[in-house]
């Protein structure tokens, strides 16, 4: 089949857009989809240095290459964020994951910060995970989102984006709607701007579907891990992977499925939630760290599990 652009070969269809497309229409068309992405919801918006949280995985580290070039016409400096979190069980998968995207760092040229939470704060989500009662993505998440915070304001940081594509909140949405959890969905927010001492956040992949940051970093060879964590399973059992295959059905049978679900969602029904459900949070310094915690707390929760496994591990 020949591309809808040129004469050459075609490498992906899209059938949401009914368009196939060969391999260099298709680089160009998915960067010009981002960028309108990033500009329609002001995504950089006031942003001088924008944090590329990368992972190594195929969303992450297409997203540090595509938002290379847009921050690159705007001026804006690009700093490469990978937290090693100690996640092995015998894949060495945070070492694979450091490794993996120091690779795409380098290959750009962007300086970056490498976190080791081992080195850091003294323990390694594999630990926590076998001693803190409390599901390890939660603590993951919970880890990730404070470094993250935390390096953002030691760099001199004003935004951060993460790699978030249109199959995860596709997802994220259809649980929230199971599950009725109203006041988990008024927070999903595809740029949340800085508040509460927490730096804005932004997802410019929010509406690329999985196969695109595949089908783009295979193009372009972008060095990418291909095993998940091995936690993945865990994140939410049966009825999550379920809640994906019957997303992905879906999306076979009527084409642009997630996307319409996503986009529809962020336009009309989230701004509705927002309103009625998102709690404006108070917030207090974490007497140990400094950090936001929710008020009436002491010390956050990061600090919580820090001193708890300080404790655990020196009996031990
Ligand atoms: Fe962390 Fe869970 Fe994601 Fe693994 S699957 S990186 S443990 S949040
Ligand atoms: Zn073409
Ligand atoms: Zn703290």
């Amino acid at each position: 089949m020949k591309c809808s652009k040129c004469d050459n070969e075609a490498s992906i269809r899209i059938a949401y857009s009914n368009i196939i497309l060969c391999a260099s229409h298709f680089v160009e068309w998915l960067e010009q989809r981002i960028e309108r992405t990033v500009e329609k919801y002001k995504m950089l918006e006031g942003t001088r240095k924008l944090g590329i949280a990368v992972s190594g995985g195929k969303d992450s580290t297409t997203l540090l290459h595509v938002m290379k070039k847009i921050a690159d016409k705007k001026g804006i400096e690009i700093f490469g964020i990978n937290i090693d979190l100690g996640i092995d069980q015998g894949k060495s998968y945070s070492s694979k994951s450091t490794e993996i995207a120091v690779k795409n760092f380098e290959m750009l040229n962007v300086n970056y910060r490498i976190v080791n939470i081992a080195k850091e704060y003294g323990f390694t989500i594999d630990e926590a995970k076998e001693n803190i009662h409390r599901p390890v993505c939660s603590t993951c998440g919970l880890s990730k989102r404070y470094v993250m915070n935390w390096i953002a304001l030691e760099e001199g940081i004003d935004t951060i984006a993460t790699g978030h594509n249109v199959n995860d909140n596709a997802q994220f949405i259809s649980m929230g709607y199971l599950t009725g959890d109203v006041e988990n969905l008024s927070r999903l927010r595809n740029v949340a701007p800085a508040e509460n001492g927490l730096v804005k956040k932004i997802k410019p992949l929010f509406l690329t579907y999985e196969k695109e940051t595949l089908t783009y970093a295979l193009i372009k060879r972008i060095p990418f891990i291909i095993d998940s964590c091995p936690n993945t399973f865990r994140v939410g059992g049966r009825t999550q992977d379920a809640v994906r295959r019957n997303l992905e059905e879906m999306e076979d049978k009527i084409p642009g499925y997630m996307l319409n679900l996503v986009e529809n969602f962020e336009r009309k029904i989230r701004p509705a939630l927002e309103e009625k459900y998102l709690k404006k949070e108070e917030v207090s310094k974490c007497k140990i760290c400094g950090m936001p915690t929710s008020k009436g707390r002491d010390i956050c929760s990061f600090c919580a599990i820090r001193i708890k496994m300080k404790k655990i591990k020196s009996v031990t």
